[in-house]
């Protein structure tokens, strides 16, 4: 059974077998800000009723890390708290939302029913700069979001929580398997996480997988400069998409997407 884990003074995650995927909760003295909110209206209600395991303070005010279902298509279960994202992460929802339902009920027939009760409801406090700052409690604990460029997606958001020393790092990094990188821009991707790994003082949370901390996250970083560098190389002419493949630092049967998404960058098929 999964539990909430402390990861620094009032923060907590949990995992969720579901994706095994992380969510986060923290608290402030008079309210609860809550990082994703998972595929579905019942995940979410999953979420609301652990809290209750945790705390009696209320949500007062919610981030998704990305517009990807996973991170928020329970949103609607947490109003009327304000949904804190990127502007893009809104439009990704806005734009994208339907084909990504239809798209996971497809690959998961047993979740289309829950998925079909899903009430899109994309972030109504959106940033487009590089940060922003969140104040939710009385108190005045404040998080800070931050944009750190275009890689998992082009909406990515990490959560700080400095007074703590935990960084929530959405999908930026995953850990126990490589990242999805279908909406990726993975020739700029290890830049942005080396900017992340400049943020790490403590714990870092991954959307998904165990939470490390800053070797952990050089560790991604390298891996995702790898898919970079490869792709380079085949682009280039040097080496064959396949021998790349043999050559990345992920299982060969899951490298193979992500060099030919660096390569459709390459193309400058992405933008
Ligand atoms: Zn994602």
């Amino acid at each position: 059974m999964s539990v909430w884990t402390e990861v620094g003074d009032r923060v907590f995650t949990r995992r969720y077998a579901f994706y095994d995927q992380n969510i986060g909760a923290i608290l402030g003295d008079d309210g609860v800000l809550i990082v994703d909110t998972r595929i579905s209206h019942r995940q979410a209600d999953e979420i609301l009723e652990d809290l209750k395991t945790l705390t009696a303070l209320p949500v007062r005010a919610v981030v998704n890390t990305h517009g990807h279902n996973d991170h928020a298509f329970g949103n609607h279960r947490f109003r009327p708290a304000p949904i804190w994202g990127h502007a893009r992460c809104r439009r990704m929802i806005r734009d994208t939302g339907k084909a990504q339902i239809a798209k996971v009920a497809e690959a998961i027939p047993a979740l289309a029913e829950e998925l079909a009760e899903v009430v899109l409801d994309p972030p109504d406090r959106t940033f487009d700069g590089p940060s922003t700052t969140v104040d939710f409690d009385a108190g005045g604990r404040r998080i800070e979001l931050r944009h750190l460029g275009r890689a998992h997606t082009d909406n990515d958001v990490v959560v700080l929580v400095p007074d703590a020393d935990v960084l929530f790092a959405g999908d930026l990094i995953e850990n126990g398997a490589p990242p999805f990188f279908g909406d990726g821009y993975p020739m700029e991707w290890p830049a942005t996480v080396e900017r992340l790994v400049d943020l790490v003082t403590g714990a870092a949370v991954p959307g998904h997988g165990d939470v490390g901390g800053k070797a952990f996250v050089v560790k991604s970083m390298v891996e995702i400069r790898t898919i970079a560098e490869l792709a380079t190389l085949v682009h280039d002419g040097t080496i064959s998409l396949d021998d790349a493949v043999l050559r990345t630092a992920y299982p060969a049967d899951t490298a193979r997407d992500p060099l030919e998404r660096a390569l459709a960058q390459l193309r400058g098929e992405l933008d």
